[in-house]
């Protein structure tokens, strides 16, 4: 970054003073919390399997305190780094912080061990006991493993080997990735910044980026697809060891959501594209072409324009205001507390988050504000986070309160409705209502749809693998446009090059399909908020009570507990019916 522009957003700056008044507090705090962890394990090594209910409570009662304990110095810690990435100061305390995690999470391991370990009988007595009610979702769950989990000493020799049979392809495939480069335009640059400008408006620009990617990437395929063939024989092997039924089964049971209702929502996707067939047709119109190719995918429409840090800050507030003066309070909050560091600045990280800090204490959000449109969905979306960070954490213990992955993106996603429809209603003009909309519409898409296409993708390597065929860059390639070609049908041209569109996506290497959880959140957002339109206020008090639930009971129980029932074919048709609002309501706009 050379200059940093100035935004409204200038001096909007966290302060993290509840959480540690400074550094040295912060590492000053590191030997006691160790002490504290130590001496639990001195208490309950070994007894796990004795405690009874009474007993167990005041373990969980201890656990939670160090969990929240930990989680304050390791957020203090990382949001600190987060606004100055390369100060020695932040970067120091980063790595004092780590070792003390590290040996932390090594004290406190057994505990859930043992309790995975406990029998049946006993697990199942303590567990019906009112004592643990607050933590059963968490203690059953943790259980649900076992099946899969083989004997000590073989879990052992499994993770001594993982660092070379799985870590080393890892590292391989980020190497091979970051160090890309694809020459663009005279300049070399990162797949990262040509991704970006597919997004721009000139047209020979879009299509050129994707031609420049995909002539950059072919050289490197052979290598690429040999580190995923690599990966997915051994998981293979170790899926066998474990006794799952099939490669998706692990991730599944990780999210606790029935193999079956994944099917569901796969299949519901599968149903729908025409939904997508139906807008590409539109935007070839709008933008005077015959056929959109692959790079006007993301094209911008209409206009846009810009908003200021206050006026974002007071739009957001307003609009949760009149959802719910409950939710405006966390806006409130988090406003008046200074839990929102908004200005981008030099060393600053890119992109947004918020942070949960711990159970006993309050979210912060970090955004790089820069007056567009865009970021005051983005604001408005990790308000939606905090909401539930909040919510759970008032009514659900720290070892309770974490939202599932799957449910993780639901509030954020509900938030950034209600504050787009309130961005529509406000527009004064129909071209910056089309910019709303083009971009609701494919934000969608591009979860819903495209992350829905990775796990077909995923299924297909498996299977291919699984029948002793090595995955080869064309058997890869005709696997991916297989599974990429329902989406897009005859309403996008694709480029001769799409064929290597696997070779750069991480999820695939990192954490095997881990994007559905994606696909999950954001139609069980749309469906709620159809819900919301539909019931009007009634809504509201379910909604709220759903948030508070954080991780104290399963995705489908927190969903059917809203009436919304995942097992159901019919379950995801609101959601879609949502997407085919907003493209209604797109196609009424006249051509400008
Ligand atoms: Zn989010």
């Amino acid at each position: 970054m050379s200059q940093t522009p100035t935004t409204t957003s200038a001096g909007i700056h966290w302060d993290l003073g509840p959480l540690f008044s400074d550094d040295d507090s912060a590492r000053a705090a590191i030997p006691a919390l160790l002490d504290d962890c130590r001496a639990f394990r001195e208490a309950y090594r070994g007894r796990v399997a004795q405690l009874d209910a009474p007993e167990l409570a005041t373990a969980l009662a201890e656990l939670a305190a160090l969990d929240n304990r930990l989680s304050r110095l390791s957020s203090y810690a990382g949001l600190r780094l987060t606004v100055n990435v390369n100060g020695e100061a932040e970067r120091d305390l980063n790595a004092a912080v780590e070792i003390a995690m590290t040996e932390a999470m090594n004290a406190l391991r057994f505990f859930q061990l043992e309790w995975i370990a406990v029998d049946d009988a006993h697990a199942e007595s303590v567990l019906s006991s009112d004592l643990v009610e607050r933590d059963r979702h968490y203690l059953a769950s943790a259980r649900r493993f076992a099946p899969h989990t083989r004997s000590e000493p073989e879990e052992e020799m499994i993770a001594e080997r993982d660092p070379a049979a799985a870590g080393a392809w890892h590292t391989l495939f980020d190497q091979v990735t970051s160090t890309l480069r694809i020459p663009l335009d005279g300049e070399d640059r990162t797949i990262d910044e040509v991704l970006a400008r597919v997004r721009g408006p000139v047209r020979e620009q879009r299509l050129g980026a994707y031609e420049a990617l995909f002539t950059a990437l072919e050289p490197q395929t052979p290598i690429l697809a040999h580190v995923y063939d690599s990966l997915v024989a051994d998981r293979l092997v170790l899926d066998r060891v474990r006794g799952y039924s099939h490669p998706r089964e692990p991730r599944d049971l990780d999210n606790e959501i029935p193999s079956a209702a994944v099917d569901v929502l796969l299949a519901a996707v599968e149903r729908h594209h025409h939904l997508a067939h139906r807008w590409f047709r539109h935007k070839a119109k709008l933008l005077g072409l015959d056929k959109l190719a692959l790079g006007d995918q993301y094209a911008p429409l209409g206009s846009t324009r810009a908003v200021a840090y206050d006026d974002a800050t007071a739009l957001v507030e307003g609009a949760l205001d009149d959802f719910s003066p409950r939710i405006g309070d966390v806006a409130r909050g988090l406003y008046r507390d200074n839990r929102i560091d908004a200005e981008p600045r030099q060393g600053k990280r890119g992109g947004a988050f918020c942070a949960s800090i711990a159970q006993d204490a309050l979210p912060y959000i970090m955004l790089n504000f820069t007056d567009q449109m865009d970021d005051v969905r983005t604001l408005a979306h990790e308000i939606g986070h905090a909401m539930q960070f909040q919510l759970a954490g008032e009514r659900q213990t720290a070892l309770s309160h974490h939202p599932p992955l799957a449910l993780a993106e639901v509030p954020s996603t509900f938030a950034e409705m209600i504050v787009t429809d309130r961005l529509l209603a406000a527009a004064d003009n129909e071209q910056v209502r089309l910019g709303l909309l083009a971009s609701s519409v494919e934000t969608a898409f591009a979860t819903v749809f495209r992350q829905t296409h990775m796990v077909r993708y995923e299924q297909g390597a498996y299977g291919l693998r699984a029948e002793g065929k090595a995955l080869m860059p064309d058997r890869l390639g005709e696997v991916w446009l297989d599974t990429n070609r329902p989406y897009y049908g005859d309403a996008i041209e694709l480029p001769e090059g799409y064929r290597f569109g696997w070779a750069y996506i991480p999820h695939f290497i990192h954490t095997r399909f881990y994007t559905y959880a994606y696909v999950f959140a954001h139609l069980a957002s749309l469906a709620l908020y159809a819900k919301y339109r539909e019931d009007g206020d009634a809504f509201v008090g379910p909604y709220l009570d759903f948030l508070s639930i954080g991780g104290a009971a399963s995705p489908q129980e927190q969903l059917a507990g809203i009436g919304l029932d995942i097992s159901r074919d019919d379950a995801w048709d609101a959601g879609f019916a949502e997407i085919e609002r907003l493209i209604e309501m797109a196609e009424e706009i006249e051509p400008e």
